[in-house]
């Protein structure tokens, strides 16, 4: 058998970890996080294979390179299988520009792909240790209801959810609030950053140690890994043949989970030709990328598209690790990367609210395309990118922006800007009249972690 691939912390004071060790932990005791040390290389001739495969046959070869068989074969289809038995759909919008739609699982959010797997990969492994965790995460929206799906009912996982009350739409709310069982929802008068805070605290106070704490946010290695088999799936199903392949990517983008995951993917050999990096008024990476200067936006901007109202994205220390750099948890640059690197592999842009709203109008206008806030912030960078690169303006090269959500999770907007009610997904049918349990702490440790000795 092949060793493990081994798991080092963006911090470098931590021990690396197994894959199996790094999921169940989450965050590295040293705050930092999980990167691979190796990264595993698909082979021009197995992408070829790709084209014929489903989803969960693709992700079963994607992630299991990462484990190396830890988990045997038969198993980890299974799991795949389980996870991934929803559609992923490719919509052309006009040339070869095309919108993958990811919000086709139970809440109707990419969100799916990454909790799901997570969630099962973390069920396999607590079996076998016949042991129990409890998951804190933080959402500014849809994290939180992927992961209340993708582990309610689970024996031995308890989730606790923070949000910040204003921040989530109604429907968001409730596809957390009404699941019950071993999922419980706290409300708080902050921003998802001070929710994030909170849960990142929790992790390191060694009282709480007795709980098993685990993170099911982006940062978990166990979340990032499956959201790279996506961009595997959408070239092989759309690219042009041997001669000239090659993509370009369009990714909405707030804590970077979904753009680190297509950059995996690129480091694991797929032909990406470039990732547009398309984020809202939260401008902290365009401006990094330009100006090789980061600054945290404190506290972060709200804007429509409000799953990526992210100040400092978790997963940029991701990032900047892999290309040379070292960035720390609060987001202090200890060791700058390579810029000119990164430059060539991405182009960084800032949508506001008036671009996202525009563009929503447009595309339905002219291409009969429904996008929602966060996917047209992606739509409206790859438009961006074409007219600050008109030499990549071809008809023929492919072209995927990636919808991050279903229109219908923001009917508001949607009525506003188009005067049209997007049609409910059958997920989330039913859910305006069933019943909401949730409490309400106050934005400080002390009660938080009161909150968890008292109710764990
Ligand atoms: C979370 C989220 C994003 C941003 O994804 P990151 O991985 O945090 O960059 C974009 N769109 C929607 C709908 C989301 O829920």
């Amino acid at each position: 058998m092949l060793n493990p691939i081994l798991f080092y912390s963006t911090n470098f004071r931590a021990e690396s970890l197994d894959f199996r060790h790094a999921l169940l932990k989450g965050q590295a005791p040293d705050r930092g996080l999980y990167m691979p040390q190796e990264i595993p290389v698909i082979s021009r001739e197995e992408l070829d294979t790709f084209s014929t495969q489903d989803y969960p046959r693709i992700a079963f070869e994607i992630i299991g390179r990462f484990l190396r068989q830890q988990i045997p074969d038969d198993d980890l289809l299974d799991l795949c299988q389980d996870a991934y038995d929803y559609d992923v759909p490719l919509e052309k919008v006009y040339d070869s520009k095309y919108i993958m739609r990811l919000d086709q699982g139970p809440t109707a959010s990419f969100k799916d792909f990454a909790a799901r797997m997570m969630g099962r990969l973390m069920q396999y492994y607590l079996n076998q240790e016949k042991r129990s965790l409890l998951i804190l995460t933080a959402t500014s929206g849809d994290t939180g209801s992927a992961i209340a799906n993708a582990f309610y009912g689970l024996d031995n996982i308890k989730v606790v959810v923070l949000f910040p009350r204003k921040e989530v739409t109604a429907r968001q709310r409730k596809q957390m609030t009404t699941l019950g069982k071993n999922v419980q929802i706290l409300a708080l008068d902050a921003k998802f950053d001070d929710c994030q805070s909170l849960v990142k605290q929790a992790f390191a106070d060694p009282d709480l140690e007795y709980l098993h704490l685990s993170s099911a946010n982006s940062i978990n290695i166990g979340r990032l890994i499956p959201q790279i088999v996506y961009y595997f799936y959408a070239f092989a199903r759309l690219r042009k043949g041997k001669a000239n392949d090659g993509v370009i990517f369009s990714v909405p983008s707030g804590n970077f989970g979904d753009m680190m995951g297509g950059m995996l993917a690129l480091k694991m050999g797929l032909p990406v030709i470039k990732y547009i990096i398309a984020t809202n008024e939260n401008d902290e990476f365009p401006v990094l990328v330009k100006t090789g200067v980061y600054k945290k936006i404190e506290p972060s901007r709200n804007c429509i598209s409000s799953a990526m109202n992210v100040g400092h994205p978790s997963n940029l220390a991701r990032l900047i690790a892999l290309y040379g750099g070292i960035m720390d948890e609060k987001g202090n640059m200890m060791k700058q990367p390579d810029l000119e690197l990164m430059r060539k592999d991405i182009y960084a842009v800032s949508i506001d609210d008036a671009g996202t709203r525009k563009t929503i109008h447009t595309a339905y206008q002219k291409h009969r395309l429904l996008l929602e806030p966060h996917g047209a912030v992606g739509w409206a960078g790859l438009q961006q990118f074409l007219q600050d690169n008109p030499q990549f303006d071809d008809p023929e090269q492919l072209y995927i922006s990636l919808e991050t959500a279903h229109p219908a999770k923001f009917p508001e907007q949607i009525r506003e800007i188009l005067n049209i009610d997007p049609k409910l997904p059958p997920s989330l049918e039913g859910i305006e009249s069933k019943e909401e349990t949730y409490s309400s702490i106050d934005n400080n440790y002390h009660d938080f972690k009161k909150y968890l000795i008292t109710n764990y």
